[in-house]
């Protein structure tokens, strides 16, 4: 009968923003201050999913309070931030469950200390998702296998260079299914000889099809693996485009003085 037909044009006429076609990111008229510091004084831009965004900008310019906003690690000031549809800055807004949808990477690891590897991807696991503890474990096997730590599950922090740390701390997201990465100059406090096996394992997280929104300065990694770039510069983002566009051929001069002092 026609009152369970659905009527033919029902997927044209659905309200854009439906949580299925939404973009991963969307960030409006976004503004942060601390007191009376303003360090985000208007940022838009959207990450679709699937793509790759890498920020670069200045120590200072805003960048990780940027991210900070995305998950509500910090509070906006004003403005509208939405993740696969969902308004994060809706004061009611679930956003515990906004933010099991988002696996964060921090500069540290902050892995928990007394925990072995295994244990810190089994612990998340099961006290946020409630997975049992074979399930946990199984997972949690095979994000340290995609990290290339399989030997490494019984290690604790300590007994890990700073690289396979950060390995374990991605593993530890992974574990959790996100459907997007944040991650804030993840390899800014590695020794120069670690940063190329956490570089690789980004790089193949990409390649797999993962929405990631990357803080770094490494330019080599945004070049080859960013669909897009963005360039911050005291709180506003000063140009964005492709790596080769920004990164190659920028037309700010901001821009080209914070990559010549870059090199
Ligand atoms: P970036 O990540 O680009 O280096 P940040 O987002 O960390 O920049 O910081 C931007 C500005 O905001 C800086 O001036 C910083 O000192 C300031 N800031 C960041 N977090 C806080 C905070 N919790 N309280 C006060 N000021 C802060
Ligand atoms: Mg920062």
């Amino acid at each position: 009968s026609s009152e369970t037909d659905p009527a033919p044009d029902v997927k044209a006429s659905r309200p854009t923003g439906a949580s299925g076609e939404a973009p991963a990111i969307e960030v409006r008229a976004l503004r942060k201050s601390f007191g009376s510091l303003e360090v985000l004084t208007g940022i838009d831009f959207t990450v679709a999913r699937g793509e790759v965004v890498c920020v670069i900008g200045p120590s200072g310019s805003g960048k990780s309070t940027l991210l900070r906003c995305v998950n509500r690690l910090e509070e906006p000031t004003s403005g509208t931030i939405l993740v696969a549809g969902a308004e994060v800055t809706d004061p009611d807004v679930d956003i515990d469950k906004v933010r099991r949808g988002i696996g964060m990477v921090f500069q540290s690891f902050n892995l928990f200390p007394h925990l072995t590897a295994l244990q810190n991807l089994t612990l998340p696991q099961r006290r946020v998702l409630g997975r049992g503890k074979e399930e946990a474990a199984r997972v949690a096997r095979e994000r340290l296998a995609r990290v290339g730590l399989t030997d490494k599950e019984s290690s604790y922090p300590a007994q890990l260079s700073g690289g396979q740390q950060q390995r374990v701390a991605i593993a530890r997201a992974l574990a959790m299914d996100p459907e997007l990465m944040l991650f804030d100059e993840p390899t800014s406090a590695l020794d120069p000889e670690l940063v190329g096996d956490v570089l690789a394992v980004m790089r193949s997280l990409a390649d797999e099809g993962m929405t990631m929104l990357v803080v770094t300065h490494e330019m080599s990694f945004a070049r080859e693996v960013a669909d897009r770039v963005v360039f911050m510069d005291g709180g506003v983002i000063v140009e964005e485009g492709s790596p080769a566009q920004v990164i190659g051929d920028p037309s700010h001069s901001r821009t080209k003085s914070f990559l010549s002092r870059l090199l």
